[in-house]
């Protein structure tokens, strides 16, 4: 199977040949189409599975630059997670005009508010971090249409599942929601029957 059989539009394609990508992984192939269909998902799989590709090709293609506004919210438990999607995400963006920050505790604040007065198509965050800046009015979800919580069991053990549902309450309902993590708890079983819109499960 190839990237282009999954339905990517052409500028992502030639972002993942400059990557280096070949062909995609069984998460890419099982879940890109089923999130360019706008379906949500939960994603069981482990870490270097490629599940970043997974959620930010149809991501990106399903969102539109230009338009002052952030379309995609991306939680992560760890600033270095964070980090690291921001820049692969920036790297599939090459030959689009989205923007992108990464948002996370610890980083200089009056940065990360500069980045987000100019309404980045994707941020990528920490759950602290990012409550701070809706708090503060900096950070507008009005117009999100997808949230990607990636290693759900790992916000669970640090105490951040929370955050995650006092952000979740603060986004539109019609949104396309995606959970990634390694094992399903109870708690975070219930977050999903909760918040997402009858979800169907990838196990990897
Ligand atoms: P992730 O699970 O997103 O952290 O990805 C794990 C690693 O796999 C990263 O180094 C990616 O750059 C790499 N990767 C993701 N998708 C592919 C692919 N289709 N072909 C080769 N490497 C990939």
């Amino acid at each position: 199977i190839q990237f282009k059989s999954l339905g990517i539009s052409a500028p992502l394609l030639t972002a993942i040949d400059e990557i280096g990508f070949e062909t995609p992984t069984e998460v890419q192939v099982l879940a890109v189409p089923k999130i360019l269909n706008q379906e949500d998902l939960i994603i069981i799989s482990k870490t270097g599975s490629g599940k970043t590709a997974a959620f930010g090709l149809p991501i990106l293609q399903l969102t539109t630059p230009g338009i002052s506004a952030t379309q995609a919210l991306i939680l992560t438990p760890t600033r270095e997670l964070a980090i690291q999607v921001d820049h692969d995400i920036m790297q599939m963006a090459k030959h689009l005009s989205h923007r992108t920050t990464a948002i996370y505790g610890q980083h200089n604040i009056n940065t990360e508010i500069k980045a987000l007065s100019k309404f980045p198509e994707v941020v990528t965050g920490t759950p602290g971090r990012v409550y701070d800046h809706i708090q503060r009015g900096q950070l507008k979800l009005d117009k999100v249409k997808f949230l990607v919580i990636d290693e759900a069991d790992r916000m669970l053990d640090m105490g951040f599942i929370d955050q995650v549902v006092r952000i979740i309450k603060k986004l539109p309902k019609d949104r396309v929601t995606l959970l990634f993590s390694a094992t399903m708890p109870e708690e975070v079983r219930r977050m999903c029957k909760a918040y997402m819109k009858s979800p169907s499960t990838i196990e990897i």
